[in-house]
């Protein structure tokens, strides 16, 4: 098929709407990646997203709305607590799971009771929910398992002639996905990292659970609490390994290899001899979650036969950015 490009204007929203009311998918900016919506209540349009990124059939869906009133069709209770994170956190990069509505299709989350909901801080975006007056069911605007899409060239690479539209628009801000929180069960618990940190949930939800898939493999055939964490995801096709030390040690161990590619922070630079990728400043995660993605994508380009990326810390923002890097280097960790 041929895929649009629309600019992030009036006629470029107004196309985007009437493309997605016809069942159509379009892939759209938000703060934390690109996504690729669909009408949530369209199950053949939703089967679409699937089919176009060769999504995993049990991975549910996330529900984009533009206002609290939409919430009401979607979730069916909604704890105070979750009303509560919603007024601190909406609109921004936080997703809550809730029980859902009988207007929530099986091909949005599979074999689940519950919806993912986010209200996203994109004015592009919420103004293309608003006028088609539609919740749009999107995950990132990638093929599956590659790394998420920061800007609409990586959607353009992963998915022109799969989709019917990407709406052109500015790099996201945050770089790496919501936080996702399920308020199905007391204490809610922490299911995957992202653009609100620990930190700033616990603020609200003191007695939250870190879901153990944050941070370790999940065993095989286990079942998990967030489907999406059980895949190998976000990953360059170069072999790549996540490497925890200081700036001296890392830079060391990366010399001794050769053919070899370092993504790696500012202060690690000027001491690193092969070829680097620098994605950020270590002492400041926000800079490493807006590059991160770019970066795994950019690596492939360098044509080395492995990668070796610098962990950040755990901390803030840094949590959802390790998360991920774990991930993509299919959870072989180098502790120097
Ligand atoms: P993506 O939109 O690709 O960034 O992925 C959405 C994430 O939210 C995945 O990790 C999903 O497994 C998770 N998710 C979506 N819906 C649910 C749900 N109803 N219950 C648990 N996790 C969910
Ligand atoms: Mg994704």
């Amino acid at each position: 098929m041929e895929t649009k490009k629309l600019k992030d204007d009036k006629n470029g929203i107004k196309t985007a709407c009437e493309i997605l009311k016809n069942g159509g998918i379009v892939a759209v900016p938000t703060e934390t990646v690109y996504g690729l919506a669909a009408n949530c209540y369209d199950e053949d349009a939703v089967k679409k997203i699937f089919k176009a990124k060769g999504r995993p059939q049990d991975n549910p869906l996330i529900v984009h709305i533009c206002d609290m009133e939409m919430l009401k069709d979607i979730a069916r209770e909604i704890p105070e607590i979750a009303l509560k994170c919603a007024e601190k956190f909406w609109p921004g990069p936080f997703t809550m799971i809730l029980p859902k509505t009988e207007k929530i299709g099986d091909c949005i989350s599979p074999n689940l009771d519950t919806v993912a909901i986010r209200l996203p801080d994109n004015e592009i975006t919420a103004e293309i929910i608003r006028q088609s007056g539609l919740p749009l069911a999107a995950p990132s605007a990638n093929r599956s398992g590659s790394p998420s899409p920061t800007t609409p060239e990586h959607v353009w690479a992963d998915l022109e002639g799969r989709i019917d539209a990407v709406v052109y628009s500015d790099e996201c801000s945050v770089g790496v996905e919501s936080t996702v929180v399920t308020f199905c069960e007391q204490p809610p618990r922490l299911l995957r990292p992202g653009g609100i940190t620990p930190e700033q949930l616990r603020g609200v939800i003191p007695d939250i659970v870190l879901d153990k898939a944050v941070l370790a493999e999940p065993e095989k055939g286990k079942q998990v609490a967030s489907p999406g964490m059980k895949y190998k995801h976000y990953a360059p096709k170069t072999e790549s390994f996540l490497v925890e030390g200081e700036s001296d040690a890392f830079s060391e161990f990366v010399n001794s290899k050769s053919d070899s590619v370092a993504i790696c922070f500012k202060e690690d630079l000027e001491k690193i001899k092969i070829p680097t990728l620098c994605y950020g400043e270590a002492k400041s995660e926000e800079t490493l979650a807006h590059s991160v993605f770019a970066a795994l994508r950019e690596v492939d380009e360098m044509g080395a036969k492995e990668v070796y990326i610098h962990a950040p810390t755990k901390t803030g923002i840094g949590l959802a950015v390790y998360n991920r890097l774990l991930r993509a280097s299919g959870f072989k960790v180098i502790t120097l």
